[in-house]
């Protein structure tokens, strides 16, 4: 459909459908391009301040603008201080200073022991919170039972502000774990990896997130969905009203573990990716709207820790570095399965927008909103070289996959940021300060 976008300091003013010709000044014509929202990403790990080695503010932000994504919302971990108090906070604002290229807000972190910090956290200006359920993978960002969350949420009690859950519990995954390695499987096969991390550790882990969200009355959201099995539960929660919200991950509607090679730890990233079945019962459930929206949980590492030469699933770190490729992976993904494009609107951009406290001012093209666009080819055929990552370290699980889609330009409050290629520009990203 044709449209004009009409841009005013920085904020689109006005957003005519069809073809319009009265005059607009300093008018860009975007021919037959696709115009969707810059997308937002609450789910990325910028590891910066304390593993900037890993990534960091200037890296991530330019692999966002590249991939069409205008705001990104870090994780409170992999960081150090990690962000669990408001110290921390402030580390990361000023490591942020004058290297961020698109805009970003920090989610607060619950670790056990903590509580007394959310308050102060909160009046700093974080849109919400992250938990972990199960080890971290980061021995400073303790994980919590639930009498932790319990005082967490009563704490939180008021604010409206979401509690973000990485949902698998231990108990399954240490089962699990001991019964492979008293049969001295092989951890170079991505099966062990897969039957380390069942799907119980995900249910279970749900289910107790759902009946917190249904006593308290509190708005807990579901990280990185990987297990179909949890499903049925969420939609049933929601059927009942529960304010239980849920993301799945580009990994597991992209990948299938039947096409994992045994050693490619690029991959890893928990929970783990599943079978072709349970990826297609996620398509399914976001189809549904049972799946809110999609991020990429952007987490990588430098490559050692990948440990590639030994290829052990239980010795290499635990996350996918995809930053700046989400919209045509999901795109390919979605042209594939007959879904509408205008869908990566609400599953890319206003979905996460609205968990993160950005409702209308970012994620959509609307009158008022920050004037965030991404200009788009549906249509281009590409395949991932390592010269199309812009994050710190060349790893990645999409090098070579052949994809659907290409982001020509990517616009921040009005402002050309990146185009064909290029940056545009110097780093003009703000931080986003929740109200
Ligand atoms: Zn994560």
């Amino acid at each position: 459909m044709p449209a004009t976008l009409v841009v005013e300091e920085g904020r689109f003013s006005e957003i005519r459908a069809g073809n319009d010709a009265s005059p607009v000044p300093d008018l860009h014509d975007f021919g037959d391009a696709v115009l969707l929202p810059g997308l937002v990403d609450s789910h990325v790990h910028i590891n910066e301040p304390g593993r900037t080695e890993w990534e960091g503010f200037w890296t991530a932000t330019r692999a966002a603008a590249a991939g069409g994504v205008t705001t990104l919302v870090d994780m409170p971990l992999n960081c150090v201080p990690e962000t669990v108090n408001v110290e921390a906070l402030e580390a990361k604002r000023t490591a942020a200073q004058g290297k961020t290229l698109v805009d970003w807000a920090a989610w607060g972190g619950i670790v056990r022991g903590n509580v007394e910090s959310l308050g102060a956290l909160v009046n700093a200006g974080v849109p919400g919170f992250k938990c972990f359920l199960i080890h971290s993978g980061i021995d400073g960002f303790a994980w919590v039972d639930e009498s932790d969350l319990r005082a967490a949420l009563s704490e939180l009690r008021g604010t409206g502000l979401p509690l973000l859950a990485h949902a698998e519990l231990c108990g399954p995954v240490n089962v699990a774990t001991a019964r492979l390695n008293a049969s001295h499987v092989d951890w170079r096969a991505y099966a062990t990896y897969l039957a380390s991390r069942p799907d119980e550790a995900e249910t279970e882990a749900i289910a107790l997130l759902i009946r917190l969200a249904e006593e308290f009355e509190a708005p807990i959201h579901i990280v990185h969905l990987s297990s179909a099995k949890a499903l049925p539960l969420l939609a049933d929660a929601r059927k009942r009203g529960v304010p239980i919200t849920v993301e799945t991950c580009t990994q597991y509607l992209h990948f299938c573990a039947e096409e994992i090679p045994d050693g490619a730890t690029e991959s890893k990233c928990a929970p783990p990716i599943r079978d072709r079945a349970n990826c297609e019962a996620l398509w399914k459930a976001l189809g549904e709207g049972v799946i809110d929206f999609v991020v990429t949980d952007h987490s990588p590492c430098p490559p050692a820790m990948k440990r590639r030469e030994e290829g052990r699933w239980d010795l290499a770190w635990g996350g996918i570095a995809s930053l700046g490729l989400a919209l045509p992976v999901l795109w390919s993904g979605m042209s594939q399965r007959g879904l509408p494009l205008e869908k990566i609107a609400e599953w890319m951009a206003a979905g996460p927008a609205r968990l993160a406290g950005l409702e209308g001012m970012k994620g959509a093209l609307v009158p008022g909103a920050d004037a965030d666009f991404v200009v788009f080819d549906p249509d281009s055929k590409w395949k991932v070289a390592p010269e199309d990552l812009h994050f710190r370290h060349k790893i990645s699980p999409y090098i070579g996959a052949e994809l659907r889609g290409r982001v020509i330009e990517t616009w921040l409050r009005g402002e050309l940021v990146f185009r064909d290629g290029e940056f545009v520009g110097e780093p003009r990203g703000r931080e986003l300060v929740h109200p």
